[in-house]
């Protein structure tokens, strides 16, 4: 009787913990690192940490990460100029230094250039004093290309923690999430990617698109998508602009 009492006693203690090990997965997965949520950092840092700009205006920018990418940032290009669009473009300082034309090229096109690290790791996972080696790294090899330091940082997979974005105030950088997501890594099809974009993107939105992938991964989605998304947004009345037009924000950084 006691053995089984003890039993039963231990199985519904088994039974709790897995329950709570679940609960915790699940919550870890959905809150950021830092414990807070973008739209409260966005409040919290004005002006330094964004998501989109006003509603109050028609503008959007188109925002392309991980490049330049020879296999899909030419072609993206391509469309942008046909379209005679412009668009923000986030450089990784690695591959940056590998291609310096094609980031020669996004510039000379009439495109902003932002900072997107020097290897792409998770700045949430880091210490400042990485995270600073990050941003001066890639920094350094972008002005070296263009002559100039960009004050436009897009962190990794976005994730950026608040004593971060305290550093990147006092040095003069702004930092701009999105608030539209194309899912376009996911390599779907432009299809898909044409429809994540038009079904969530506001007046004054930010859209997260890729023009460059890892190895293997391809963006042709991306690149087929992207001429209906223009030719949608124009007959909704929405202009396609840079990040530093949307914002009002010059595109490089004094200091
Ligand atoms: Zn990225």
């Amino acid at each position: 009787m006691k053995m089984s009492f003890f039993r039963q006693a231990v199985m519904v203690l088994m039974g709790t913990v897995t329950l709570l090990s679940l609960w915790g997965n699940c919550s870890a997965e959905e809150a950021k690192p830092s414990g807070v949520k973008w739209s409260e950092l966005q409040r919290r840092y004005e002006g330094v940490f964004v998501l989109s700009a006003s509603r109050s205006t028609r503008k959007v920018a188109l925002t392309f990460d991980d490049v330049p990418d020879p296999r899909f940032t030419p072609k993206v290009l391509d469309v942008l100029r046909r379209k005679k669009v412009p668009a923000t473009f986030f450089v990784v300082g690695t591959r940056s230094a590998k291609y310096p034309d094609i980031v020669r090229r996004i510039h000379r096109e009439g495109h902003n250039v932002g900072n997107h690290s020097y290897n792409h790791p998770d700045f949430s996972k880091l210490p400042l004093s990485k995270v600073q080696e990050q941003i001066g790294r890639a920094e350094k090899v972008i002005e070296g290309i263009i002559g100039f330091k960009p004050r436009l940082v897009r962190p990794p997979y976005g994730e950026i923690l608040p004593r971060q974005l305290e550093w990147a105030k006092k040095r003069g950088y702004t930092v701009v999430n999105w608030d539209v997501d194309s899912s376009d890594w996911r390599q779907l099809s432009a299809d898909r990617v044409f429809r994540n974009v038009i079904r969530t993107v506001k007046p004054g939105s930010i859209v997260l698109m890729h023009a460059g992938g890892g190895k293997g991964q391809s963006l042709s989605g991306t690149v087929r998508a992207l001429p209906r998304i223009i030719d949608w947004l124009r007959e909704h009345d929405y202009e396609p602009v840079t990040l530093t037009e949307l914002l009002r924000i010059p595109e490089n950084r004094k200091g």
